[in-house]
Protein backbone atom coordinates (compact mmCIF):
# COMPACT_ATOMS: atom_id res chain seq x y z
CA UNK A 1 0.00 0.00 0.00
CA UNK A 2 1.29 3.48 -0.70
CA UNK A 3 0.95 6.87 1.53
CA UNK A 4 -1.68 8.30 -1.42
CA UNK A 5 -4.42 5.60 -0.86
CA UNK A 6 -4.60 6.63 2.98
CA UNK A 7 -7.66 8.81 4.20
CA UNK A 8 -5.40 11.16 5.67
CA UNK A 9 -2.09 12.25 7.02
CA UNK A 10 -2.37 11.37 10.63
CA UNK A 11 -4.49 11.33 13.57
CA UNK A 12 -4.31 11.53 17.10
CA UNK A 13 -5.44 8.87 19.35
CA UNK A 14 -6.25 8.44 23.60
CA UNK A 15 -5.51 4.57 24.38
CA UNK A 16 -7.19 4.10 28.38
CA UNK A 17 -5.81 2.15 31.20
CA UNK A 18 -7.08 -1.12 31.83
CA UNK A 19 -7.49 -3.49 35.13
CA UNK A 20 -6.18 -6.98 34.01
CA UNK A 21 -7.04 -10.16 35.48
CA UNK A 22 -10.08 -8.89 37.75
CA UNK A 23 -8.78 -10.98 40.71
CA UNK A 24 -9.43 -14.48 39.25
CA UNK A 25 -8.99 -14.24 35.71
CA UNK A 26 -5.49 -14.31 35.07
CA UNK A 27 -4.45 -13.45 31.89
CA UNK A 28 -8.24 -13.83 30.58
CA UNK A 29 -10.12 -11.04 31.74
CA UNK A 30 -9.65 -7.29 31.96
CA UNK A 31 -11.84 -4.01 31.70
CA UNK A 32 -10.91 -0.73 30.65
CA UNK A 33 -11.33 2.79 32.73
CA UNK A 34 -12.03 6.36 31.33
CA UNK A 35 -9.07 7.53 32.69
CA UNK A 36 -5.83 7.52 33.10
CA UNK A 37 -4.44 6.60 29.59
CA UNK A 38 -1.75 7.22 26.78
CA UNK A 39 -2.28 9.94 24.10
CA UNK A 40 -0.33 9.10 20.46
CA UNK A 41 -0.14 11.39 17.33
CA UNK A 42 0.44 9.29 14.49
CA UNK A 43 2.24 11.10 10.96
CA UNK A 44 2.24 8.94 7.51
CA UNK A 45 5.79 9.62 6.23
CA UNK A 46 7.13 9.23 2.92
CA UNK A 47 10.01 7.83 4.34
CA UNK A 48 10.03 4.51 4.86
CA UNK A 49 10.33 3.27 8.72
CA UNK A 50 9.32 4.48 12.12
CA UNK A 51 10.40 7.05 14.65
CA UNK A 52 9.50 7.63 17.67
CA UNK A 53 9.77 10.34 20.16
CA UNK A 54 8.22 10.10 24.17
CA UNK A 55 7.60 12.14 26.40
CA UNK A 56 6.35 11.28 29.97
CA UNK A 57 5.98 12.71 33.16
CA UNK A 58 7.16 9.74 35.00
CA UNK A 59 9.78 7.79 33.82
CA UNK A 60 11.76 7.18 30.60
CA UNK A 61 10.39 4.60 27.92
CA UNK A 62 12.42 3.15 25.04
CA UNK A 63 12.62 5.47 21.91
CA UNK A 64 13.63 2.70 19.36
CA UNK A 65 10.85 0.97 17.58
CA UNK A 66 12.03 -2.44 18.33
CA UNK A 67 12.30 -1.73 22.40
CA UNK A 68 8.79 0.46 22.10
CA UNK A 69 5.51 -1.66 22.25
CA UNK A 70 3.88 0.67 19.94
CA UNK A 71 6.79 0.62 17.21
CA UNK A 72 6.74 -3.38 17.37
CA UNK A 73 2.77 -3.24 16.91
CA UNK A 74 2.60 -1.04 14.36
CA UNK A 75 5.34 -2.50 12.54
CA UNK A 76 3.25 -5.74 12.44
CA UNK A 77 0.72 -3.85 10.66
CA UNK A 78 3.31 -1.72 8.37
CA UNK A 79 4.36 -5.25 7.19
CA UNK A 80 0.81 -7.04 7.05
CA UNK A 81 -0.30 -4.29 4.41
CA UNK A 82 2.98 -4.26 2.28
CA UNK A 83 3.08 -0.32 3.42
CA UNK A 84 5.34 1.74 1.10
CA UNK A 85 5.99 4.43 3.84
CA UNK A 86 6.74 5.17 7.03
CA UNK A 87 5.20 6.56 10.46
CA UNK A 88 6.03 9.27 12.89
CA UNK A 89 4.81 8.64 16.22
CA UNK A 90 5.01 10.93 19.28
CA UNK A 91 4.02 8.88 22.98
CA UNK A 92 2.54 11.12 25.61
CA UNK A 93 2.22 8.71 28.53
CA UNK A 94 -0.55 9.63 30.68
CA UNK A 95 0.38 6.52 32.86
CA UNK A 96 3.75 5.29 34.48
CA UNK A 97 5.67 2.25 32.59
CA UNK A 98 5.39 -1.23 35.12
CA UNK A 99 1.66 0.25 37.30
CA UNK A 100 0.07 -2.66 36.63
CA UNK A 101 -2.43 -0.35 34.64
CA UNK A 102 -2.02 -2.07 30.77
CA UNK A 103 0.53 1.25 30.47
CA UNK A 104 2.71 -0.51 27.69
CA UNK A 105 -0.51 -1.63 26.42
CA UNK A 106 -2.20 1.29 25.85
CA UNK A 107 1.11 2.65 23.83
CA UNK A 108 0.05 -0.96 21.52
CA UNK A 109 -3.14 -0.04 20.75
CA UNK A 110 -3.07 3.33 20.13
CA UNK A 111 -0.45 3.05 17.57
CA UNK A 112 -2.52 0.29 15.47
CA UNK A 113 -5.78 1.95 16.17
CA UNK A 114 -4.37 5.30 14.88
CA UNK A 115 -2.88 3.66 11.92
CA UNK A 116 -6.20 1.37 11.43
CA UNK A 117 -8.28 4.91 10.81
CA UNK A 118 -6.15 6.15 7.96
CA UNK A 119 -6.91 2.94 5.95
CA UNK A 120 -9.44 2.98 2.77
CA UNK A 121 -10.22 -0.42 4.38
CA UNK A 122 -9.88 -0.68 8.30
CA UNK A 123 -9.01 -3.85 10.17
CA UNK A 124 -11.91 -5.01 13.07
CA UNK A 125 -10.67 -4.55 16.44
CA UNK A 126 -10.58 -8.70 16.65
CA UNK A 127 -7.62 -8.02 13.88
CA UNK A 128 -6.03 -5.27 15.59
CA UNK A 129 -5.50 -7.37 18.45
CA UNK A 130 -3.03 -9.32 17.01
CA UNK A 131 -0.86 -6.48 15.63
CA UNK A 132 -1.20 -4.82 19.10
CA UNK A 133 -0.14 -8.06 20.60
CA UNK A 134 3.11 -8.65 19.02
CA UNK A 135 4.12 -5.27 20.51
CA UNK A 136 2.29 -6.19 24.38
CA UNK A 137 4.59 -9.59 23.75
CA UNK A 138 7.94 -7.35 24.14
CA UNK A 139 6.89 -5.99 27.72
CA UNK A 140 5.58 -9.29 28.38
CA UNK A 141 8.94 -11.77 28.72
CA UNK A 142 7.96 -12.81 24.87
CA UNK A 143 4.57 -14.19 26.28
CA UNK A 144 1.09 -13.55 24.61
CA UNK A 145 -1.76 -12.41 27.16
CA UNK A 146 -4.54 -9.69 25.77
CA UNK A 147 -6.00 -9.05 28.97
CA UNK A 148 -5.22 -5.42 28.56
CA UNK A 149 -4.60 -4.77 24.59
CA UNK A 150 -8.65 -6.60 23.95
CA UNK A 151 -10.09 -4.28 27.06
CA UNK A 152 -8.34 -1.17 25.71
CA UNK A 153 -9.19 -1.65 22.43
CA UNK A 154 -12.86 -2.50 22.66
CA UNK A 155 -13.60 -1.19 26.06
CA UNK A 156 -15.90 -2.03 28.86
CA UNK A 157 -14.85 -5.99 30.38
CA UNK A 158 -13.81 -8.15 28.03
CA UNK A 159 -12.73 -12.57 28.40
CA UNK A 160 -9.69 -13.60 26.18
CA UNK A 161 -10.86 -17.27 26.54
CA UNK A 162 -7.20 -17.28 24.09
CA UNK A 163 -4.57 -14.90 23.55
CA UNK A 164 -3.15 -16.85 20.45
CA UNK A 165 -5.06 -16.79 18.58
CA UNK A 166 -6.80 -13.99 19.81
CA UNK A 167 -10.76 -15.47 20.44
CA UNK A 168 -11.91 -12.12 22.08
CA UNK A 169 -15.41 -12.12 23.86
CA UNK A 170 -17.46 -8.82 24.87
CA UNK A 171 -18.99 -9.47 28.27
CA UNK A 172 -21.79 -7.61 30.11
CA UNK A 173 -20.92 -4.66 32.20
CA UNK A 174 -22.78 -4.46 35.81
CA UNK A 175 -24.87 -1.35 35.74
CA UNK A 176 -23.16 2.05 37.36
CA UNK A 177 -20.15 -0.19 37.97
CA UNK A 178 -16.92 1.98 38.97
CA UNK A 179 -13.33 1.26 39.73
CA UNK A 180 -10.81 2.81 42.56
CA UNK A 181 -7.33 2.49 41.34
CA UNK A 182 -4.48 3.33 44.14
CA UNK A 183 -0.90 3.09 42.34
CA UNK A 184 1.40 3.45 45.20
CA UNK A 185 4.66 4.59 43.93
CA UNK A 186 6.62 1.27 43.44
CA UNK A 187 7.68 -0.31 40.29
CA UNK A 188 7.27 -3.59 39.22
CA UNK A 189 7.45 -5.31 35.93
CA UNK A 190 5.51 -7.85 34.63
CA UNK A 191 8.30 -9.54 32.68
CA UNK A 192 10.02 -10.10 35.95
CA UNK A 193 6.23 -10.90 38.34
CA UNK A 194 5.45 -13.68 36.09
CA UNK A 195 8.29 -15.47 36.52
CA UNK A 196 7.62 -15.88 40.47
CA UNK A 197 4.56 -17.39 39.57
CA UNK A 198 4.18 -21.16 40.22
CA UNK A 199 4.50 -23.54 37.18
CA UNK A 200 2.11 -26.29 38.59
CA UNK A 201 -1.21 -25.09 40.25
CA UNK A 202 -2.62 -27.51 42.74
CA UNK A 203 -6.39 -29.19 41.83
CA UNK A 204 -7.82 -28.27 44.73
CA UNK A 205 -6.49 -24.78 44.01
CA UNK A 206 -7.37 -24.93 40.38
CA UNK A 207 -10.84 -25.78 40.69
CA UNK A 208 -11.74 -23.04 43.19
CA UNK A 209 -10.16 -21.09 40.76
CA UNK A 210 -12.22 -21.82 37.71
CA UNK A 211 -15.46 -21.74 40.15
CA UNK A 212 -14.73 -18.12 40.31
CA UNK A 213 -14.45 -17.76 36.90
CA UNK A 214 -17.36 -19.23 36.09
CA UNK A 215 -18.96 -17.03 38.86
CA UNK A 216 -17.43 -14.08 37.67
CA UNK A 217 -18.79 -14.32 34.24
CA UNK A 218 -22.61 -15.40 35.23
CA UNK A 219 -22.28 -12.59 38.03
CA UNK A 220 -21.64 -9.87 34.70
CA UNK A 221 -24.41 -11.58 32.63
CA UNK A 222 -26.89 -11.81 35.39
CA UNK A 223 -25.74 -7.90 36.59
CA UNK A 224 -25.31 -9.50 40.56
CA UNK A 225 -22.94 -7.96 42.62
CA UNK A 226 -23.40 -10.58 45.42
CA UNK A 227 -22.11 -13.35 43.26
CA UNK A 228 -19.52 -10.93 41.90
CA UNK A 229 -18.47 -10.28 45.57
CA UNK A 230 -18.24 -13.62 46.44
CA UNK A 231 -16.14 -14.26 43.09
CA UNK A 232 -13.57 -11.74 42.84
CA UNK A 233 -10.76 -13.94 44.62
CA UNK A 234 -7.30 -14.93 43.86
CA UNK A 235 -6.02 -18.23 45.12
CA UNK A 236 -3.73 -18.14 42.43
CA UNK A 237 -1.41 -14.71 41.77
CA UNK A 238 -2.68 -12.55 44.65
CA UNK A 239 -0.78 -15.03 47.66
CA UNK A 240 2.50 -14.24 45.46
CA UNK A 241 2.30 -10.83 44.73
CA UNK A 242 0.44 -8.99 47.13
CA UNK A 243 3.82 -8.91 49.41
CA UNK A 244 5.49 -6.97 46.78
CA UNK A 245 2.82 -3.96 47.50
CA UNK A 246 3.13 -2.25 50.21
CA UNK A 247 0.70 -2.04 52.46
CA UNK A 248 -1.79 -4.30 50.26
CA UNK A 249 -3.80 -6.29 53.23
CA UNK A 250 -4.76 -3.04 55.21
CA UNK A 251 -5.67 -1.57 51.75
CA UNK A 252 -8.16 -4.37 50.84
CA UNK A 253 -8.96 -4.75 54.09
CA UNK A 254 -10.20 -0.82 54.09
CA UNK A 255 -11.92 -1.07 50.85
CA UNK A 256 -13.78 -4.04 51.71
CA UNK A 257 -14.77 -2.28 55.25
CA UNK A 258 -15.81 0.66 53.09
CA UNK A 259 -18.47 -1.80 51.16
CA UNK A 260 -16.53 -2.28 48.22
CA UNK A 261 -18.00 -5.01 46.11
CA UNK A 262 -14.24 -6.67 45.80
CA UNK A 263 -10.81 -5.61 45.82
CA UNK A 264 -7.68 -7.03 44.17
CA UNK A 265 -4.24 -6.33 42.57
CA UNK A 266 -4.81 -4.86 38.96
CA UNK A 267 -2.65 -6.47 36.72
CA UNK A 268 0.92 -8.00 38.18
CA UNK A 269 0.67 -4.66 40.49
CA UNK A 270 1.75 -2.68 42.49
CA UNK A 271 -2.04 -1.02 41.47
CA UNK A 272 -4.90 -2.23 43.30
CA UNK A 273 -8.32 -1.94 42.19
CA UNK A 274 -11.49 -1.99 44.23
CA UNK A 275 -15.08 -2.08 42.47
CA UNK A 276 -18.19 -0.68 43.62
CA UNK A 277 -21.43 1.90 41.80
CA UNK A 278 -22.46 4.90 42.10
CA UNK A 279 -19.78 7.70 42.46
CA UNK A 280 -20.58 8.54 46.16
CA UNK A 281 -19.47 5.11 47.20
CA UNK A 282 -16.47 4.66 44.82
CA UNK A 283 -14.69 8.34 46.36
CA UNK A 284 -15.37 6.85 50.03
CA UNK A 285 -14.19 4.07 49.42
CA UNK A 286 -10.95 5.34 47.77
CA UNK A 287 -10.53 7.72 50.66
CA UNK A 288 -10.39 4.83 53.22
CA UNK A 289 -7.57 3.28 50.77
CA UNK A 290 -6.10 6.53 50.58
CA UNK A 291 -5.78 7.04 54.05
CA UNK A 292 -3.57 3.93 54.78
CA UNK A 293 -1.07 4.58 52.75
CA UNK A 294 -1.11 8.22 54.19
CA UNK A 295 -0.30 6.88 57.33
CA UNK A 296 2.05 4.78 56.50
CA UNK A 297 3.80 7.89 54.24
CA UNK A 298 4.06 5.95 50.92
CA UNK A 299 3.40 7.72 47.91
CA UNK A 300 1.04 7.49 45.23
CA UNK A 301 -1.70 8.40 43.08
CA UNK A 302 -5.85 7.64 42.90
CA UNK A 303 -8.16 7.31 40.44
CA UNK A 304 -11.86 7.20 40.48
CA UNK A 305 -13.29 5.70 37.05
CA UNK A 306 -16.22 4.61 35.65
CA UNK A 307 -16.00 1.55 33.33
CA UNK A 308 -15.31 2.50 29.82
CA UNK A 309 -17.77 1.35 27.35
CA UNK A 310 -15.62 2.76 24.42
CA UNK A 311 -11.78 1.50 24.56
CA UNK A 312 -9.62 3.78 22.63
CA UNK A 313 -10.59 6.72 20.59
CA UNK A 314 -9.50 8.54 17.94
CA UNK A 315 -9.07 12.35 19.16
CA UNK A 316 -8.37 14.37 15.88
CA UNK A 317 -7.36 13.07 12.41
CA UNK A 318 -5.47 15.25 9.92
P1 LIG B 1 2.36 -2.10 32.58
O1 LIG B 1 1.54 -3.19 33.20
O2 LIG B 1 2.17 -0.84 33.31
O3 LIG B 1 2.18 -1.99 31.09
P2 LIG B 1 4.68 -3.59 31.98
O4 LIG B 1 5.73 -4.09 32.91
O5 LIG B 1 3.81 -4.57 31.29
O6 LIG B 1 3.85 -2.50 32.79
O7 LIG B 1 5.37 -2.74 30.82
C1 LIG B 1 6.37 -1.87 31.12
C2 LIG B 1 7.64 -2.27 30.37
O8 LIG B 1 7.41 -2.13 28.98
C3 LIG B 1 8.78 -1.35 30.74
O9 LIG B 1 9.96 -2.13 30.78
C4 LIG B 1 8.84 -0.39 29.58
O10 LIG B 1 10.14 0.13 29.35
C5 LIG B 1 8.41 -1.28 28.42
N1 LIG B 1 7.79 -0.49 27.33
C6 LIG B 1 8.15 -0.54 26.03
N2 LIG B 1 7.39 0.32 25.31
C7 LIG B 1 6.55 0.92 26.16
C8 LIG B 1 5.55 1.90 26.01
N3 LIG B 1 5.29 2.46 24.84
N4 LIG B 1 4.87 2.29 27.11
C9 LIG B 1 5.14 1.74 28.31
N5 LIG B 1 6.09 0.82 28.52
C10 LIG B 1 6.80 0.40 27.46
Amino acid sequence: MKAEDLKGDGCTVFAPATVANIGCGFDILGFALKNPGDRLSLKISRTEGIRIETRSAFDTIPAEPEKNTAGVAVQAMLDEMQAEFGVNLLIEKGLPAGSGLGSSAASAVSAVYALNRLLPAPYDNHALVQFALEGEKIASAGQYHADNVAPCLFGGIVLARSAQPPDIIELPVPRNLFCVIIHPHVEIKTAVSRRKLPEQIPLKTAVRQWGNIAGMISAFYRNDLHLLARSLEDSIAEPVRSGQIPHYDEIKQAALRSGAIGCNISGSGPSVFALTTGIENARRICASMEKILNENETRYDAFVSVINPNGAEIISVD
